[in-house]
């Protein structure tokens, strides 16, 4: 089961979007120096297509992504998820941002218009670093991943 802790309404996350982020937990990745070692806790509600619905009712209008913040630990679940906000909401884009470097086996990346890879390295720093090992994709209609980190650059 997906959990979250919280959300909020973000502008940096997903260049050029007003997004939806909704912050999940029981992360297991143990990045050193994590920004949210909250979040590596099997804590928080349950998220589910009710959930998501009752953030769209209040929220829809005001944004243009809603972006899965984690959920590494259950990545069909959350492909689920993301299939149920395409399906609904088709004006709003669909973002995941995972921990690791790289998609799980089969991952279906055609519910999503954005995926971050790339677990935290304060010694690389974050996406905003020249030197990161985080990477923002952009997900095309053919399913190719266009890097679009460079935009987090020019801010
Ligand atoms: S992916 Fe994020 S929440 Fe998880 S351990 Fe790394 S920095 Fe912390």
């Amino acid at each position: 089961m997906l959990k979250y802790y919280n959300y909020d309404i973000v502008f940096q996350e997903i260049p050029n979007e007003v997004t939806l982020a909704v912050n999940i937990t029981n992360c297991p990745n143990r990045c050193k120096g994590c920004h949210s070692p909250h979040l590596q806790k099997d804590i928080g509600e349950e998220l589910n297509e009710e959930r998501i619905t009752s953030f769209m009712d209040k929220y829809a209008s005001a944004i243009t992504c809603f972006c899965f913040m984690g959920g590494d630990a259950e990545p069909q679940q959350l492909s689920v998820l993301a299939n149920f906000v395409r399906v609904h909401y088709p004006e709003i884009k669909v973002a995941w941002y995972s921990g690791c470097a790289s998609l799980p086996e089969r991952f279906d990346t055609r519910y999503f218009q954005y995926i971050k890879l790339g677990s935290y390295d304060e010694k690389l720093g974050s996406l905003k670093s020249e030197t990161s090992n985080q990477h923002l994709f952009q997900i095309q209609q053919d399913g190719c991943m266009k890097d679009i980190s460079y935009l987090f650059k020019t801010f």
